[in-house]
């Protein structure tokens, strides 16, 4: 009997994953993220994290799963579970890449644990820290793709994920005896997508027993096809971007179309952790022959992440930074600058510094929103957005098939799986699984908490 077991504690319905895979006395966990749902989150903004409670709080909310031998005794209080420290078990963590839903956890782990992370993701969760004042409770170990990560018997390769959240991983864990593959968040329309399937097929030459793969496209409440049109995508497996699902580089075609030749000034509300998109803002600026401008903390975050110097907005309400002297020699550009030119430049503005919008009252003007916060519509914040967007009579333009920035279309997932060919498939990250139907592999949709073996690659529950 195989003695590799694989447990997930979370993400067989949707977001929030956590599984773990062991051999013997080794163990190897996953993610360590809460669930997505701006819609019913307790930390709405207005109420606080109790810092000495942390752990706690986040179990008895349902923000992490009831993972044993995890978390210190101290931490854990009353709650029934078993601690870190009171088996023989050796732990790491591994984490795909710093989107929420796969990290937001992380700090509650046992500081004795270690846990990974791709090194550009650390230069990210260094840089965050640093913009919001936050001190980390622990200490982090980062990898490199193609750098294999050992935890006792139990190997796990890092490879390449195409994703705006920089350093993100898919992993190929080797066991004596079972060989799985995690995707984590992958998509093959982003502007890297030929090294994407490239590392696809790296893997595919692989024998994969277990396929643990990200399906978030098959949640019809949350991508713009009916179900229908779902299955026939999953009925043709291909590398293209077909009609209707819009390509990163189609987004900031978009963009630039709008803007090209206008005098109108272009706003884009991104997300801190997406610097590849950062990256890719300035690029397609400067190919209209405007600058690309950021608020201080971005700039920040961009730089310590890639490197890239970006001209800072020296009006910005976001003053920690630019006050912290760590942007000396970055070009600033002030607000009566931008006024005189509108049509030269394009300022990213996140939500919380959205007022600084006011100052460009009467001026023509675009608002990108590209996935920054607030994400979701329903989201009393994304009202205000609006809102304020239609005060200032700009044009608002949006991407419905939101999920898709960051995930795989079906006849693109279709086409990983066939490239992977594995045994056993079990899809996480989505609401329906059963709409994936694999071509290759028989999937498995197990129980949440239950432990189960590889049999011939067979999933088994013990
Ligand atoms: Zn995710």
């Amino acid at each position: 009997m195989n003695k590799t077991k694989v447990v997930f504690y979370r993400g067989t319905r949707g977001m929030g994953i956590v599984i773990s895979v062991s051999y013997e006395k080794d163990r190897v966990i996953f993610d360590f993220g809460a669930p997505f749902t701006p819609l019913a989150e307790v930390y709405d903004g207005t109420v606080l994290h109790r810092q000495t409670n942390a752990v706690k709080d986040a179990l008895l909310l349902g923000r992490i799963p009831m993972v044993p031998y995890v978390f210190s005794k101290e931490d854990l209080q009353d709650i029934p579970l078993e601690a870190y420290g009171e088996s023989d078990l050796n732990t790491a963590v591994l984490i795909c890449h710093l989107h929420l839903d796969h990290m937001s956890e992380i700090d509650k782990v046992d500081p004795h644990i270690p846990v990974y992370i791709h090194e550009d993701g650390l230069k990210l969760l260094q840089a965050l820290d640093e913009c919001e004042g936050k001190k980390e409770r622990r200490s982090y170990s980062g990898f490199r793709y193609h750098e294999e990560i050992r935890v006792g018997q139990i190997s796990v390769m890092p490879y390449f994920s195409d994703h705006p959240c920089p350093g993100s991983s898919s992993f190929l864990i080797r066991t004596p005896d079972s060989l799985i593959c995690y995707s984590g968040d992958i998509r093959c329309h982003g502007v890297r997508h030929e090294e994407a399937f490239a590392e696809t097929e790296a893997i595919g030459k692989e024998k994969v027993d277990l396929l643990i793969i990200d399906s978030t496209t098959t949640s019809p409440s949350e991508f713009i096809y009916d179900e229908e049109t779902i299955r026939e995508l999953y009925r043709t497996p291909s590398k293209q971007c077909l009609k209707g699902c819009i390509s990163e580089e189609g987004i900031y075609e978009a963009i630039t179309d709008t803007l090209k030749g206008s005098d109108a000034l272009g706003i884009i509300n991104c997300y801190p952790r997406d610097t590849g998109m950062m990256k890719e803002l300035i690029r397609h600026a400067e190919m209209i022959g405007r600058k690309m401008i950021f608020e201080p903390s971005y700039a920040y975050i961009l730089y310590q992440v890639t490197g890239v110097k970006a001209a800072v907005y020296e009006d910005s309400n976001d003053r920690y930074i630019l006050n912290g002297g760590k942007l000396k020699d970055f070009e600033t550009v002030s607000c009566d600058t931008i006024r005189e030119n509108p049509g030269h430049y394009i300022l990213q503005n996140s939500y919380r510094n959205i007022l600084d919008l006011t100052d460009y009252d009467g001026i023509e003007g675009h608002y990108f929103h590209l996935f920054g916060e607030p994400l979701v519509k329903g989201q009393k914040e994304y009202q205000i957005m609006e809102n304020m967007v239609n005060k200032l009579e700009w044009t608002f333009h949006t991407y419905t098939n939101l999920y898709s920035f960051s995930h795989c279309y079906p006849n693109h997932l279709q086409y990983v799986i066939s490239q992977i060919d594995p045994k056993s498939i079990v899809a996480v990250h989505s609401k329906k699984p059963e709409l994936l139907e694999p071509i290759t592999g028989k999937q498995y949709y197990p129980e949440e908490g239950k432990e189960y073996v590889l049999e011939n690659g067979e999933l088994v529950e013990v």
